[in-house]
């Protein structure tokens, strides 16, 4: 069965899942959406007899309805392998009366590698033997950017460019980036925020001349961000696979609901919760957590997205976002597929930072969707407390949502908080909330304390990177990255 994908601003023309995937933004700079969303309901009695791989064939061959069902099964093999520390891919497990959702047992330790394991392979299926190149284009806050790359690295007719604010990531995750072997790779830090870095990629996307100029080369660009559909229909499988684990635990009973809390940036992680409520997973609620930048809680709060405001760098810098892009595809459903409404709200945000959302569609949003907010000394606190009182320790994004969820009046439902990196990624943080100095210290001798100090270990994936050589050093302003794009074109695509 075909998939349609349109705009979230406007239904005129219609592309298959795999011309979405591969444009990864629409021409008039929407964002791709399916009116089939929810039309038929997954099988769910089916999914909770099954295992992950089961039930992401069975999420992305209803999503992306025109890759054929050995595609299909070949990407999922591929994508959640061997390069996964654990069978389960994302298991479930207990955080006090709550749950954990483990999301970060992939290559670059963070929730990511998901979608970014999957999406490199549904690039290939979908460019199939026409030879049209295609170079990946990525703005990151931290985590995408090795995950894109490590996705990526190596994959025949593909390059990809990963752009990251400069100074603005951890030790490890620059690390992570810098070190990337490959002869298909780029990576530049940018002086800027990543606000800086993703809007000029949406620039950079939107610029014909360059366009053209590529494709005289056979070259086009293609988004890794979680605007691409490619990215987001893989994250819905954790959501079912979640309830099969809670069922297969006994925890809640079929057809029961179950709320889950979500560390949010760009909105991807949510919205898939949201796509997996409307293909039949009874949610009860989706809470949307947020740092310091928390122009979601206001939004969700007062109807008016407002971006007009402080920037603040945090201790969970992947959640450091002040545009969620993906926020256009949820007033797209909300609104019940008003492309003119989505249109006019985001030109308001183009042209003055701010737009607010009509009464009937925030009402449809607040029928799911729930909020709330940690500053960096509520997050540290979040992470001694889980520590000291559950035996866990969690990652300051994962201790975001722990916090926000803390503070949702329990109804009875069983609660899900998404953890979304390992806490030997932001290792120096995460030994500072225990109370422990860190003055002086490198990555990697935080990284070793953390091992002493909770008798876990440190995934290879991350203590690997000690033998690892910086082979990326370049640092460009925001206006240089078109460039850098063009150049990274030329050496990849020789
Ligand atoms: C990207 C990221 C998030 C935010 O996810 P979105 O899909 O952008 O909302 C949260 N935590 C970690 C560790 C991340 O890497």
């Amino acid at each position: 069965m075909t998939t349609f994908y349109h705009s979230t601003r406007s239904s005129e023309d219609s592309v298959t899942s795999k011309q979405a995937i591969l444009a990864g933004i629409a021409p008039d700079g929407g964002l791709y959406v399916c009116d089939a969303l929810g039309e038929k309901p997954l099988d769910l009695a089916g999914v909770c007899a099954q295992g992950f791989h089961d039930t992401a064939r069975l999420v992305l061959g209803t999503l992306l309805g025109d890759y054929a069902d050995d595609e299909v099964a070949a990407c999922v093999e591929g994508a959640y392998g061997a390069q996964w520390d654990t069978p389960a891919v994302c298991p479930l497990t207990p955080l006090g009366t709550d749950w954990l959702l483990e999301l970060y047992h992939g290559p670059t330790c963070a929730f990511k590698d998901v979608a970014l394991q999957m999406l490199p392979r549904l690039m290939s299926v979908a460019r199939g033997g026409d030879g049209r190149k295609i170079m990946i284009v990525t703005a990151t806050s931290g985590d995408t950017g090795k995950a894109a790359l490590d996705g990526f690295a190596g994959v025949e007719g593909t390059g990809v460019t990963v752009f990251y604010p400069h100074g603005k990531v951890s030790d490890i995750q620059r690390l992570q980036m810098v070190t990337q072997l490959g002869g298909n790779v780029a990576v530049c830090a940018v002086r800027g925020t990543f606000d800086d870095c993703q809007g000029e990629v949406k620039r950079i996307f939107a610029d014909r001349a360059l366009a053209e100029r590529l494709a005289g080369r056979g070259v086009a660009l293609s988004s890794a961000n979680s605007i691409n559909v490619g990215r987001l229909a893989p994250q819905v499988t954790y959501y079912f696979d979640a309830y099969a684990q809670l069922v297969r635990r006994s925890a809640v009973r079929l057809g029961d609901e179950v709320t889950f809390c979500v560390p949010t940036g760009n909105f991807g992680d949510v919205l898939a919760g949201y796509f997996a409520k409307r293909l039949g997973l009874p949610v009860r609620r989706l809470v949307v957590a947020s740092n310091a930048n928390d122009v979601l809680t206001d939004f969700l709060t007062t109807g008016t997205y407002d971006r007009r405001r402080d920037f603040h760098k945090t201790i969970s810098p992947s959640m450091d976002i002040l545009v969620s892009s993906n926020l256009e595809r949820l007033l797209y459903y909300a609104s019940d597929g008003d492309c003119e409404l989505v249109s006019s709200l985001m030109r308001d945000l183009a042209e003055k930072g701010v737009y607010t959302v009509p009464p009937r569609v925030m009402d449809e949003i607040r029928s799911t969707f729930s909020c709330g907010r940690a500053d960096d000394a509520q997050t540290r606190e979040t992470i001694r407390q889980t520590w000291e009182e559950l035996d866990v320790v969690i990652d300051p994004h994962t201790a975001v949502a722990k916090h926000v969820l803390d503070g949702v009046e329990p109804d009875g439902t069983e609660r899900v908080c998404l953890s979304t990196a390992s806490p030997y990624k932001f290792s120096a943080d995460v030994l500072q909330a225990l109370g422990e100095v860190t003055d002086g210290m490198n990555g990697f001798a935080c990284m070793d304390a953390l091992e002493r100090l909770s008798g876990t270990a440190a995934p290879e994936q991350l203590s690997g990177l000690r033998a690892g050589e910086v082979v990326h050093d370049d640092v460009c302003d925001r206006e240089r990255m078109g460039a850098f794009v063009e150049g990274a074109c030329a050496r990849v695509f020789l």
